[in-house]
């Protein structure tokens, strides 16, 4: 790798720098087409086949059985907070909240239908833990569906095992651990992740639905583009799909292949969070608020003893290559999200630079 910058950003985030390098090569000319990617019209040969392989290499990848639909739409996961209930709400649905997504998600769903949400965070010891699955609400329950959000990305709370109720009923929020380790698809009626962490550039969604869930008739007329039943029945491209962010996907998919699949991602993300943890929790100049078993192996937030030195460390951070660490404002101090193209020298160019910073700062 021969990064010297290094982007901590949530997203959007770093792509892998092989898949930049080959984007660059192509831009002008795909494939000896004389043509940019930017420029194929999103129904001719050229794209057909670029979004078809994506498609393929994301099936590979996740191992997603012939009956589910894979959608690229545009719009962001916050679009999908509304589009699925939209489409399913038609009783109640449960959303089980982990954080600030989870709760975004049900602010929306409630314009469209009664919706119970459940707070899952708990304090233990002083830390942000997720409680134990004793305590929630009985998700046998007769809910249209049941939403949660395996990764909070701002909070860095992660599942770390999944709900053991209401299977095939679960709706994800993948949105900042899709493509980070194996899942079972089969569990859930629908997986929804914007691209900007672990799939390509802004802009682009993924939709993976179980294909019986689109004959469900929804109570009120949805617009096209958020209809699953639309998006399917058209290959995702019932309008001009994002098309460069698509091809850019279909470039980050091949490259995770040839990396080793998604259990690959898994090892070099326990790998990288660990590495992190490790260093903060044996240094009491930081400190991560999450309690161990659900602590986040994308999006780790810490905090600086002596929070007056915030913006030193910023700065100086940002001087060594070192970008974007800032917290999120609703939570403040750092965070280092470590998606799957980020290398380990660069956890360990961070882990460097914390241990200079806390030895200076003392
Ligand atoms: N869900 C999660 C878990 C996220 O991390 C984000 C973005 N940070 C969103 C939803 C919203 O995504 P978008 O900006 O693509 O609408």
């Amino acid at each position: 790798d021969t990064a010297t910058v290094y982007n901590f950003s949530a997203g959007p985030a770093m792509l892998p720098q092989a898949v930049m390098r080959q984007a660059q090569k192509e831009f002008c000319n795909w494939h000896d087409t004389g043509l940019s990617v930017l420029d194929f019209s999103h129904r001719g040969a050229d794209f057909t086949a670029i979004a078809e392989q994506a498609e393929k290499d994301l099936r590979d990848l996740l191992a997603i059985p012939e009956d589910y639909s894979v959608l690229f739409c545009p719009g962001g996961a916050s679009l999908q907070f509304s589009a699925i209930a939209m489409n399913f709400l038609r009783g109640k649905a449960l959303y089980l909240n982990s954080g600030v997504w989870g709760d975004k998600a049900t602010q929306e769903a409630k314009n469209f239908g009664d919706v119970i949400a459940f707070d899952l965070l708990s304090k233990q010891d002083g830390k942000t833990a997720i409680r134990s699955q004793q305590d929630w609400p009985d998700c046998s329950d007769d809910y249209d569906y049941i939403h949660f959000t395996p990764n909070e990305t701002i909070g860095g709370v992660e599942f770390a095992d999944l709900p053991k109720a209401g299977q095939g009923r679960w709706i994800a929020d993948m949105s900042s651990c899709i493509l980070s380790q194996p899942i079972n698809v089969k569990d859930y009626a629908l997986i929804y992740a914007g691209a900007q962490k672990n799939i390509g550039p802004a802009g682009l969604t993924i939709v993976i639905v179980r294909n019986d869930w689109l004959q469900r008739e929804p109570v009120a007329p949805v617009p096209s583009l958020l209809s699953y039943a639309v998006m399917a029945q058209n290959q995702s491209m019932y309008n001009t799909p994002p098309t460069y962010a698509w091809y850019l996907a279909g470039l980050v998919f091949q490259w995770i292949k040839a990396e080793g699949g998604v259990a690959q991602m898994a090892r070099r993300a326990e790998q990288r969070s660990q590495a992190l943890y490790q260093f903060i929790d044996n240094n009491d100049f930081y400190r991560n608020p999450i309690a161990k078993k659900n602590r986040s192996r994308m999006n780790i937030p810490f905090i600086l003893k002596d929070e007056s030195l915030n913006s030193l460390f910023l700065q100086q951070a940002e001087a060594a290559g070192l970008r974007y660490l800032k917290g999120h404002r609703s939570v403040g101090g750092m965070r280092a999200s470590l998606y799957n193209a980020m290398p380990m020298q660069g956890v360990e160019a961070l882990i460097d630079f914390m241990s200079a910073f806390a030895a200076q700062n003392r």
